[in-house]
């Protein structure tokens, strides 16, 4: 008999219609039932959040940062449960869930310290005698919707700048994976934090997302996913001038020099485009290698690849896990049968994987295209799975302009060991994450995320600009 989740509204835990959460490693399983949310239980969410505002608001600085802290304790107290969770329900292997339930716990503390400073403004006067400063107070109702790829560092990197400023907010989580961001509502229940300020609504993005950009009382909305629903959700939070934050999608390059350190060039470039089944919105999915060492390193990324073990990620020894679910792996092998017919059939994978254990779940090849010309589709659109083009360039300057020549901006990468061609990256490319001799995904939350281009739009999340999303500045002028 499987559990269920029941939403979290208002203090209370709510019953209702359910739906299946699905392991995707093996879809005989049944992670969870999880209560459908209806558009009434939004808006009374909503509803919720916003009368629990003023308390909320009014709890000192400190006293909500040390909430936060009692959730990370929660949370790290579950730790090898709760990554376990991720691993069933998501399909990323088990130490990739560990690494990111790390994340969301280290997330929940430094947030939790921002509570002792959220750093205002004082600056001297030109006048006399008068003391000038700013503040910074919540915004209101905050409306939280997170993807399924990062079930748990996406919602606490929303949810803990959200609260620390004071704010209370409904969280929609991924319908494919809701189990790790109910557990941290579970551990802001068990903490403690008040009735209504965290309330939690599962269920259907469309009817959901209706009801929260319509919701009556609230203020802003924080959204990571397709670029389809961010557009769709930017046109109507702006009807009503809501603040809203969107990340979305990538298409991320990696631009290989002939200088590079070559054994770890192919290790970052194959992490990046591979581990976590692609599913990476700051993924590799272009490298793009300089002519003078195109043919070696094609040939080193397709021999690494090869060697990764594909499987249920609760294994050890596994490598890449399955898609997320039916529908992400049609799209994978929809855009694998696109590869082949533009750019040859790939140096290697190029299928699902059958027979066994992997009729149970959604495996896919990792997949290696060469000679991809930028007009083709894997140049420009984002596959979401482990499908890497490899494109040829002439040099330096052709990388970049290859490089930039997409509508995305989310993540970039080079290798190289020249200081110059590192700063002329650091400078030109068009991207708001940029590694140098790393794989470009792997953040840490200490510092801003996010895009540039059709990635993102609004301010940063992450880091101390996660502030300015969450706050607004007061200034006063004071005649003494
Ligand atoms: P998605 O289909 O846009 O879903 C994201 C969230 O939006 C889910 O909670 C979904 O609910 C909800 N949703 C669906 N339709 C909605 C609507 N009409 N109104 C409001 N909410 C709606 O994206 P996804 O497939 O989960 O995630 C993959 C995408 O996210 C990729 O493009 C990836 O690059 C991007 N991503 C970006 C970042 C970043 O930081 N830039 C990070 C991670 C992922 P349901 O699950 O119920 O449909």
């Amino acid at each position: 008999m499987s559990e269920t989740f029941r939403n979290y509204i208002n203090g209370e835990w709510v019953d209702g219609p359910t739906f299946e959460n699905r392991n995707p490693a093996n879809t005989d399983e049944v992670v969870g039932l999880f209560v459908k949310g209806s558009a009434a239980d939004m808006e009374t969410a909503v509803a919720a959040a916003e009368a629990a505002f003023p308390a909320w608001s009014n709890t000192p600085g400190p006293a909500r940062g040390a909430l936060l802290f009692k959730v990370a304790d929660i949370l790290d107290r579950k730790f090898e449960a709760i990554a376990a969770d991720m691993t069933r329900e998501e399909g990323k292997t088990l130490p990739e869930a560990k690494g990111e339930v790390r994340r969301a716990i280290n997330i929940f503390r430094y947030f939790g310290s921002e509570g002792s400073r959220l750093p205002g403004h004082l600056v001297p006067s030109e006048r006399d005698r008068v003391h000038m400063f700013a503040i910074r107070k919540p915004i209101g109702v905050v409306g939280l919707i997170t993807p399924w790829n990062f079930p748990i560092a996406i919602p606490a990197w929303k949810l803990a700048p959200a609260l620390v400023c004071g704010n209370t907010v409904v969280i929609k989580p991924a319908s494919v994976s809701p189990l790790c961001a109910w557990r941290i509502v579970e551990a802001c229940h068990e903490a403690g934090i008040p009735k209504g300020v965290v309330n939690f609504v599962a269920g259907s993005g469309a009817t959901l997302g209706a009801a929260m950009v319509q919701a009556k009382g609230l203020k802003a909305i924080s959204f990571t996913g397709s670029c389809a629903v961010g557009e769709w959700l930017h046109t109507e939070a702006s009807k009503r001038r809501l603040r809203i934050q969107l990340e979305m999608g990538g298409k991320n390059p990696t631009i290989v020099l002939a200088d590079c350190d070559f054994a770890s060039a192919v290790e970052n470039v194959v992490n990046a485009a591979m581990f976590s089944t692609g599913q990476k919105c700051t993924a590799t999915s272009r490298a793009i290698v300089e002519d003078a060492i195109y043919d070696k390193f094609v040939a080193a990324v397709v021999e690494r690849t090869k060697k990764l073990k594909v499987g249920n990620g609760m294994e050890a020894g596994i490598d890449i896990g399955p898609a997320v679910d039916a529908d992400q792996l049609k799209t994978n092998l929809r855009y694998i049968e696109i590869g082949k017919k533009e750019c040859g059939a790939p140096l290697c994978g190029g299928n699902q994987l059958t027979g066994g254990a992997f009729d149970k779940g959604y495996f896919v090849e990792p997949t290696v295209f060469a000679d991809v010309k930028e007009e083709h589709t894997l140049a420009q659109e984002e596959v979401f799975g482990p499908v890497l083009a490899i494109m040829r360039a002439k040099d330096f300057a052709d990388c970049m302009r290859i490089a930039n020549n997409i509508p995305f901006g989310l993540s970039a990468s080079i290798q190289t060991s020249s200081l110059s061609r590192a700063f002329d990256f650091i400078y030109g490319m068009e991207a708001g994450l940029l590694t140098v001799n790393l794989p470009s995904a792997g953040v840490e939350y200490q510092l801003p995320f996010g895009g540039t281009k059709d990635s993102s739009f609004g301010p940063k999340e992450q880091g101390p600009a996660a502030m300015d999303f969450y706050s607004d500045f007061k200034t006063i002028y004071l005649k003494y």
